[in-house]
């Protein structure tokens, strides 16, 4: 690793794709010392950021969210823009990165000069995921990406994080393959900007045109995601090709209709405090438990409390008292 941080910034404003794997790996490392560069780093590119459009995807697993990705992300590359793809995978420590991991999906994306695909930081928690991929998506605006696609797949706290780093969320669905299983549950629905129905193509369209109504009559019993933008449902064929610019069509509309309200600002700058928050938190945390005073008493205290000897309130006001 390169101790300038220097190399990096200007590697990676230098729209180098290389240099701008190499400082995605810099802001994944574990290491004090990578990470105390990568601070520079993140932080001399942050003005050169905040221009893209950022774009979260969800759906199960087969609903063919990487196919989409491949077929939207070359036709938007033909209507001139570059794309940066990034999943979030809280599973990929264990799973080794079961989303885009593989090496096989999106080749025909990845090998044009103009994408620039990250496979999911293994960072054991969402937590730490989430951070590194928050920094990563710093890294691809400042390499002059305009559009980020953020991929997740459907299962449990994913999608609200990476809802928290998106400004517009599309839930990719297909027919008949059960509610349940979709997680067409409120929740999931309720975070969405657009709904998608893929796979609308050969003997399989009806069925979607059909499921595609029934998720538009649900939609309008459900809060939608943004204010003053109604959440839909549309059709498309990811290998067909078919429905991509209706897709576009419903962002650029988001996205210029949030610019005049104000709605993406005021959604970015409450990001941005989330995100605060959240680096204090873990900080605070970091430093409590790196305390000595604080190692030597916890197990005593940890004891004590298990055997029912002390209250929980009196030892967490112990361990305070004598940090
Ligand atoms: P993911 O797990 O959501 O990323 O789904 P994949 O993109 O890997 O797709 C799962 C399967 O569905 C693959 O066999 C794809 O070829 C297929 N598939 C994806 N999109 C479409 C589509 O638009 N139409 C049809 N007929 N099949 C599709």
């Amino acid at each position: 690793m390169h101790k300038d941080p220097s190399y990096y910034i200007q590697g990676v404003l230098d729209n180098n794709r290389l240099m701008l794997a190499r400082t995605i790996t810099l802001v994944e490392s574990i290491l004090t010392s990578h990470q105390e560069i990568a601070k520079h780093v993140i932080n001399e590119l942050l003005p050169h950021t905040g221009k893209a459009v950022r774009l979260g995807i969800t759906g199960v697993p087969g609903a063919g969210k990487s196919t989409f990705i491949e077929s939207f992300g070359l036709w938007l590359i033909e209507k001139g823009h570059r794309v940066a793809v990034l999943a979030v995978d809280p599973s990929s420590s264990l799973s080794r990165g079961s989303i885009l991991g593989d090496k096989t999906r999106m080749e025909a994306l990845a090998r044009h000069p103009s994408s620039f695909i990250r496979p999911s930081p293994s960072g054991g928690a969402l937590g730490g995921v989430a951070r590194k991929t928050r920094e990563t998506i710093i890294a691809c605006e400042a390499a002059g990406y305009d559009i980020i696609l953020i991929e997740t797949v459907g299962v449990g706290q994913s999608e609200v994080t990476v809802r928290s780093m998106v400004d517009f969320f599309l839930l990719m669905q297909i027919a008949g393959a059960g509610d349940e299983l979709q997680g067409i549950k409120k929740g999931i629905m309720e975070l969405a900007d657009l709904v998608v129905v893929n796979k609308a193509d050969g003997q399989n369209i009806q069925a979607a045109e059909l499921a595609c109504r029934e998720l538009n009559n649900a939609l309008h019993y459900l809060r939608h995601a943004t204010p003053g933008w109604t959440t839909k449902a549309i059709t498309c064929s990811a290998t067909e090709k078919t429905g991509l610019p209706e897709v576009w069509y419903e962002i650029e509309r988001f996205v210029k209709q949030g610019g005049i309200s104000g709605v993406l600002e005021g959604r970015r700058q409450s990001q941005v405090l989330q995100w605060f928050e959240s680096l204090l938190t873990e900080a605070v945390l970091n430093r409590f438990h790196s305390d000595p005073r604080v190692n030597q008493m916890l197990p005593e205290l940890k004891s004590q409390v298990g055997k029912g000897e002390m209250p929980v309130m009196l030892a967490v006001q112990k361990l305070l008292d004598g940090a």
